[in-house]
Order: C-alpha cells, then structure tokens, then sequence
C-alpha cells in the first residue's frame, strides 16, 4: 500500500461505480471525481458554459495496477456541463489501460506527486486481492475521501481560502516591498493558493482590464486574458500583494517585465527614448504620457515604493 513518501503526498481514493469502468456501454474512457476529493486536484478556473461546455487541464497520470506499473500518460482533469444544472468533474482520455479491465467495486488510489499540481499517480486494486482488502480496511463503507482519514493530503482548495483570508488581511497591515518569508520551504500547493489569491486580488481590482491599454479579453466561459503582474517580480522576493501588483494584458505585462516601460510617480507610462524609436515598439510608444488605471479600492493601489524600484532598477535608463 502506497503511502506518504518524498515523491507522493498521501492516498485518497475512489470505489470504482460500473460507469467508470470498461464494464459501461459507451464508456468514455474516465472516471467521475465526486466533489469531496476534487479538492485535492487543482483548481480548474472559469465555469463550463453552452458554448464552450468542458474546460480541461491537462494532468501527468504515472499508471498502477496492484504495484506493477504500467506507464506514464498525458491525461486531462475536466470540467464538463450538460445544460445549467449538471455538472461533473472527470478524469478522463488515455486511461484504458487502467480502467478497461477494471470493475464496479474496484478500488482507485489518487497520489499527487509532491513537488508539482499536475503529476498524480494513479492505482487500480483489484477486488479480492490483498491490496483491496488492505484498502477497504481503511476505507470502510465510505465511497470516496481521504484513504487513511489520520493522513490527510494538501487540498488546493483549503490552502487558496486560507491565502485568500491572509490577503485580506494584510490589507489592514502596512505595505511591505518584499516577501521576508520567499517561500523556499513553502510547498507547491500553497504557492499555487498564493498565487491564485494574488491574482484574484489584483483582477477584481482592475476590472479585469489591462491598467495599459484598457483591453479585457475574456471567453464566454468566464476566463480572462490579463494576467496579475508583480511590479517587484517574484525572482526579487516582490510581495505577493496587490499593492505590488497590476492588471497587464501578456504583451503589456512582458514589455513591463522586460523594462521596456515604466510608471512614473505622476501615474503616467514612461517609455524610454531607445525603446521608443524603435519601429518594433510603435505601439507602446504611443503609451507615453498615458495614465494607468488604478486600483478601485484607494487603500490597494500600487505603492509608490513599488513603481519607483521597478522604474530605477528594469526600465531602460535612456
Ligand atoms: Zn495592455
């Protein structure tokens, strides 16, 4: 029986039901995550909607049956609506392997490996062998959940509320430039919590519109284009705080972090004459002199502090 290691976080699990096995007619090679594990999966962002009715992200699966491995697929972790009211998590494509010979009562075991989100190992414990009994032991009568209940995996969800209460927090606290704590020890999940809180933050904060340029892109399944810029980049332990932060469209927020630009402390883009005459960079030339927008809450507008080290340390001098 796998358990916590070095490489993987500890087991939840799922009894197989007969539709996620090859024993369904028109099987569609996955099985259903029911709500109360899905926490220990990524977070997939944006809702499924009637024109675009699954979003999917893709998940490294290392293959088991009982011990034996039997290899490594690209699989997809999936969101998928059928009309307003259901809708199911799946993992699903490139499973057959495991879940062709599997059946209703066969247990699945779910690992994720420890230093990444999107790398799970996956083991099918066939009935009546000791694996399962070993399994069922732990399991009981329960379904699905958390194999050994003293064990508890890092869950996504959890860690993104906590980081979301702690940014809400240090709004109340004076603004500090950087992290003191960057993190080294901080394990994947909670950066990934951080960094979702953090962009979270920042977007609602900008309208989801690029403070540049004004463009919001976003698909009718509710994603959006602009990306949450650090001004201090995180490489420099810039704080993961909104007041570091800015709404930027990907050209925007590349040219930002690339110091082709800058913001002055009049709030004004400041683009540098060398950067300017060249004929690539025309439209961000025409940004000179532009107001960004800024923060609708006043006390999470980008400190001063933060503009003036990105202008003084990345933007080209001349
Ligand atoms: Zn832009």
């Amino acid at each position: 029986m796998p358990g916590k290691s070095p490489q993987w976080d500890h087991p939840f699990f799922k009894v197989l039901a007969k539709n996620d096995t090859g024993q369904a007619r028109g099987h569609q090679s996955g099985f259903v995550v029911p709500i109360p594990i899905q926490q220990y999966l990524p977070v997939i962002q944006g809702q499924p909607c009637k024109e675009r009715p699954s979003i999917a992200i893709p998940l490294t699966a290392h293959l088991y049956a009982a011990g034996v491995r039997l290899g490594e697929v690209r699989t997809q972790y999936q969101v998928q609506s059928w009309g307003a009211l259901k809708r199911e998590h799946r993992i699903t494509s490139a499973l057959k392997s495991l879940l062709g010979p599997a059946i209703k009562g066969d247990i699945l075991l779910l690992q994720r490996k420890a230093d990444t989100c999107t790398a799970y190992r996956l083991e099918l414990l066939h009935q009546d062998t000791p694996q399962h009994e070993a399994a069922l032991r732990l399991a009981g009568t329960r379904r699905w959940g958390v194999l050994d209940t003293r064990k508890v995996p890092e869950s996504f969800s959890i860690e993104l509320e906590i980081a979301l209460a702690h940014e809400a927090e240090r709004e109340a606290e004076d603004f500090v430039l950087f992290d003191d704590a960057p993190g080294i020890n901080v394990s994947v999940v909670k950066k990934v919590a951080r960094s979702l809180a953090f962009r979270k933050g920042v977007l609602t904060q900008y309208g989801n519109r690029c403070a540049v340029c004004s463009i919001g892109l976003q698909t009718p399944a509710g994603l959006y284009e602009v990306e949450a810029a650090h001004v201090v980049p995180r490489s420099e332990w810039g704080a993961d705080d909104v007041r570091n932060g800015l709404a930027l469209c990907r050209k925007h927020h590349w040219a930002f972090d690339a110091g082709l630009f800058g913001v002055g402390d009049d709030l004004r883009v400041f683009v540098p004459p060398s950067v300017m005459v060249m004929p690539a960079n025309k439209s961000l030339a025409v940004l000179h002199g532009k107001t960004v927008l800024q923060a609708v809450d006043i006390a999470l507008r980008v400190d001063p502090a933060a503009f003036k080290w990105h202008l003084d340390t990345l933007v080209y001098k001349k």
